[in-house]
């Protein structure tokens, strides 16, 4: 796939470079940042623009406020004030995406400076991908670069329609996103073992369905493997369990049926019935879960197997916490993949929110993994095999 990227060729100097960012954080009750993982992975872009003196206007959307209603809590003014003093970048925050204020700022705005529009999603145009909206933010700019892998997989005006108006490239996150996931697609290094976990079945069927026949074992935890367990005639007693799914999941393994040892579900498991840092747990058999406990982690032996078959790998792609993290007595299984995963001379790809927030927390930083996708939904229909719109743009002849 040949990308086109901002090259040191590009005539950048006193350019308008509208660039789509993706400083769509998590945050809290308060409105306070509680991660600046995808602030740190855009800066490179930022710097190099205002390094090649372009004037350079950030656009991004954050959390999903009503349409047409400006929740003050999902402003960019704290992503603005947050980005400028981890990077020392000055950033002139807009309490507009168009209007004379915009136009005004933009006129005025110098060689090297950075400005950031309002959030995107305060309108409902941007979702729409609505085209009199999309040719207002195109307006603003005389080259677009992309670089929100994050919203890649949606086709809105700020991240998508403005590239029907302006020359478009890739930033270098989201070039980098899309080589390493690519490489993953075709070129894979074997053993290429896929861990997935989570809560649900439905968001990672299409992924799962993909990798099965990619991978060479899959490793299932997390909530969605309890249907699996179900499906294969077990009691999972009062635990999460799509049973709606139970026939999709009898087909997947079916499918693998052939493979001893490439689909993978927990052998033993951690039950309790409750879900408190304070809960009694047990360690059981999936044999033995009784009517009245939940399934909430993987246990010692199902640990212990798949850390085995990871450390054989040569490429190993994570996706979802095989247990309910956030609550230390289910913590143990996602705290052993996690350092199991690091460090190790294999390539380690790793991707989704919950999956990102669980290595922080057990205190991982991100240079202890090949690679740490930026993108959730974003990276999972990618490795479904899907053509994102967001990154169809910067890969067309143009
Ligand atoms: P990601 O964001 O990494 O893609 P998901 O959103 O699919 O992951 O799932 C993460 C959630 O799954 C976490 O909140 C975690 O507590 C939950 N989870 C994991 N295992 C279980 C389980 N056995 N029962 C209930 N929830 C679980
Ligand atoms: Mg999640």
């Amino acid at each position: 796939m040949s990308i086109r990227t901002i090259h040191d060729q590009l005539e950048l100097k006193g350019k308008r470079v509208l660039v789509r960012v993706d400083f769509n954080l998590p945050m809290d009750e308060n409105g306070k940042i509680t991660d600046t993982t995808r602030l740190e992975a855009t800066e490179p872009t930022i710097r190099y623009l205002i390094q090649k003196e372009a004037r350079v206007i950030l656009l991004s959307h954050l959390g999903r406020p009503k349409p047409n209603e400006h929740d003050e809590r999902l402003k960019m003014d704290e992503v603005a004030k947050t980005f400028s003093q981890i990077f020392k970048i000055p950033i002139k925050k807009m309490d507009k995406c168009f209007g004379k204020e915009v136009d005004q700022a933009i006129t005025n705005l110098k060689n090297g400076e950075v400005i950031l529009l309002e959030n995107t999603r305060f309108h409902c145009e941007e979702e729409k991908n609505d085209p009199q909206f999309t040719k207002t933010l195109a307006s603003y700019g005389d080259l677009f670069v992309n670089d929100a892998f994050g919203a890649a997989h949606r086709a809105h005006s700020s991240n998508v329609g403005i590239a029907d108006f302006l020359p478009t490239y890739a930033g270098f996150l989201l070039e980098k996103e899309i080589k390493v996931l690519t490489a993953l697609l075709e070129t894979p290094e074997r053993p290429l073992v896929f861990l997935v976990g989570g809560a649900k079945i439905d968001t990672k069927i299409g992924v799962l369905e993909h990798f099965l026949g990619k991978a060479d074992t899959v490793l299932v935890g997390g909530g969605l493997a309890n249907t699996f367990i179900h499906a294969s005639g077990y009691d999972v007693g009062n635990s999460l369990c799509e049973k709606d799914k139970e026939n999709l999941a009898k087909r997947l393994m079916a499918e693998c049926v052939d493979f001893h040892e490439r689909f993978l579900i927990p052998t033993d498991v951690i039950v309790s019935d409750k879900i408190a840092e304070d809960a009694k747990t047990f360690t059981l058999a999936i044999e033995n879960v009784p009517k009245d406990l939940k399934i909430l982690d993987i246990g010692p032996k199902t640990i212990e197997k798949y850390l085995q078959i990871i450390q054989k790998a040569k490429t190993v792609v994570w996706n979802g916490p095989p247990g309910l993290y956030e609550f230390t007595p289910f913590a143990r299984g996602t705290k052993s993949i996690a350092k199991g995963l690091s460090n190790l001379q294999t390539t380690t790809i790793l991707g989704g929110g919950d999956t990102v927030d669980a290595i922080r927390k057990f205190g991982h930083s991100f240079k202890e993994f090949s690679h740490v996708s930026t993108g959730g939904g974003a990276m999972l229909e990618f490795l479904e095999g899907k053509e994102l719109p967001g990154v169809k743009i910067v890969t067309m002849a143009k």
